[in-house]
């Protein structure tokens, strides 16, 4: 079997030979951590949008979607703490020179200590069989109590030294814990500074000060300076939520693992503003309706879970992510913020407005509290494409193959029209039935090849349907049918392809289940 690592090379090999993804500007040997989408890969992440666009603004009626600027004015970033706070504790290794998130070392120490415990439980399960007590193992078991103590002792550690903003305490964590780098094995760490992620340039001809401007780090500040405009003109009552899709740009440290964190990237955020003391009301409800979108795809539910944060952003009272199990393990798709007042407050500071909503119900005016979600279109990307991503052999051939199981609503191309030869107007009759599904459905027309080997690119690249046209349909104006997960085949009238279609990729169908 082949290991994770190498699954996860051969997804970023498909998606290069499939037309999904490719590094950008390659010929000049790339620029790192900044990738294109292809031909195909731009269809599935326009889908992916809908798919969240249409739930958020569709399916709700109090929230409404905007499109703000990549560029704002430099307060906006004072204001949000993006200046002062946005930083990452970076790391070098002297040995290896190579260079690491301070956070993701020890935190990458404390899963490797868990897993230790697990494999213990695991062990001891086997052996106690139906009498196993994990509970009381826990509790008793020295080896478990140990790793339990480490762990205890350096998350405190490094909790306290976060809140604290104490980078020489952040590294006598990494000392303390004995935690060495990976490339060198080495304990011979710089000292940990501070790094802002934020990408700066200059506004204009004249270069000084006043003029530098950032590309945002995230959408979400594009939606609270709007905040009274979107209420306003759209007459909106607390609680209601603002919408955005858009791209953000960090200068992450460490930019690795594909497209999981890239430097320049594309997030889906909505924010919801309510009365401040209902925030932890709508915290759940939102982590709920969130994990229900993710899981209507039918990934498989125990593909996901909850993390709830220990370490709070500048920002937050209460955040927890929605992690998904890639390749890696399982990592952070979503974040779900509790952002109380923090955001609207500090705009109303630094800009000297008001910024205020009028409740009619309890004739009172506050600055609204806000929970938002946001989600990384290309963490969701990686994780539909790498799920989908199967090797598999063809029972009757003994053959091959390698298809992606899209969730057909999200498929690139829904449906491929494959005319069995060239002539004897088949091509022609093809054509006629594309020139009716075209407009709902992205069809590819295809008649190069073996009718075999079509199928194989079309499994390729994750098209739910094959349609062949042949001497028969010319008859009595059926078609073969191919369905892309089971490779069944089966004779249907072309007047049913529509409804056919309609029923397993229409978006309709997929929202009704939210
Ligand atoms: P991480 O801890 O992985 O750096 P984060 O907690 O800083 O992520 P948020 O600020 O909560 O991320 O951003 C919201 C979402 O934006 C994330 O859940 C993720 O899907 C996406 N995202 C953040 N940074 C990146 C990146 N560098 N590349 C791709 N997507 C990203």
């Amino acid at each position: 079997m082949a290991n994770n690592e190498d699954i996860f090379r051969k997804i970023i090999a498909h998606c290069k030979e499939y037309g999904f993804i490719f590094q950008s500007s390659e010929i000049y040997d790339g620029l790192s951590a900044v990738y294109d989408y292809g031909q195909n890969g731009s269809e599935l992440k326009n889908n992916i949008k809908k798919y969240w666009w249409d739930a958020m603004t569709k399916l709700h009626e109090n929230i409404v979607g905007i499109d703000a600027a990549i560029f704002m004015h430099p307060r906006t970033w004072e204001a949000s703490g993006h200046v002062g706070a946005f930083n990452d504790p970076l790391i070098d290794n002297k040995d290896s020179k190579k260079r690491y998130r301070a956070d993701v070392l020890i935190e990458e120490y404390l899963e490797k200590i868990e897993e230790k415990i697990n494999k213990e439980i695991e062990k001891a399960a086997n052996r106690f069989g139906d009498a196993f007590d994990e509970k009381q193992f826990r509790e008793t078991n020295q080896r478990v109590l140990d790793n339990q103590k480490k762990i205890d002792e350096t998350k405190a550690a490094f909790v306290k030294a976060l809140e604290d903003n104490d980078l020489a305490a952040i590294k006598q964590v990494i000392v303390d814990a004995d935690i060495t780098c990976p490339v060198s094995g080495s304990k011979n760490w710089t000292d940990v500074r501070q790094f802002n992620l934020m990408f700066s340039t200059q506004l204009g001809s004249v270069s000084d000060e006043s003029s530098t401007i950032y590309l945002r780090p995230e959408t979400a500040q594009g939606i609270f300076v709007n905040f009274l405009n979107v209420q306003k003109t759209g007459r909106m009552k607390i609680p209601f939520g603002i919408a955005q899709i858009g791209k953000a740009f960090r200068n992450e440290i460490v930019a690795r693992q594909f497209i999981f964190r890239m430097r320049e990237f594309e997030q889906m955020e909505m924010q919801f503003f309510v009365r401040p003391g209902t925030e932890m009301e709508w915290y759940k409800y939102w982590k709920d309706v969130r994990m229900k979108w993710h899981k209507a795809l039918g990934l498989g539910d125990e593909k996901y879970r909850f993390h709830d944060h220990d370490k709070l952003a500048h920002y937050a009272n209460a955040a927890a992510d929605i992690e998904f199990n890639l390749p890696m393990g399982f990592r952070e798709v979503e974040g779900i913020h509790s952002r109380t007042d923090f955001d609207l407050g500090n705009h109303e500071k630094f800009s000297g407005k008001k910024i205020q909503y009028f409740d009619t119900e309890i004739n009172k005016n506050y600055v609204p509290y806000v929970v938002e979600t946001s989600i990384g279109v290309d963490r969701m990307f990686l994780s539909i494409i790498s799920n989908a991503y199967t090797e598999e052999t063809v029972e009757a051939t003994g053959e091959q193959r390698v298809v992606l199981k899209i969730p057909p609503v999200l498929a690139p191309v829904k449906l491929a029209v494959l005319p069995l030869t060239k002539k004897d107007g088949l091509p022609e009759k093809a054509r006629e039935i594309m020139d009716v599904l075209k407009f709902d459905y992205n069809c590819q027309y295809e008649e190069k090849d073996s009718i075999g080997k079509r199928y194989r690119r079309q499994d390729a690249i994750g098209t739910p349907f094959c349609i062949t046209i042949d001497h028969q349909t010319l008859q009595d104006d059926t078609v073969t049918i191919r369905y892309r997960d089971t490779m069944d085949q089966e004779r249907v009238a072309t007047d049913k392809l529509e409804d056919i279609m309609e029923d397993m990729v229409s978006l309709k169908n997929l929202l009704k289940t939210l």
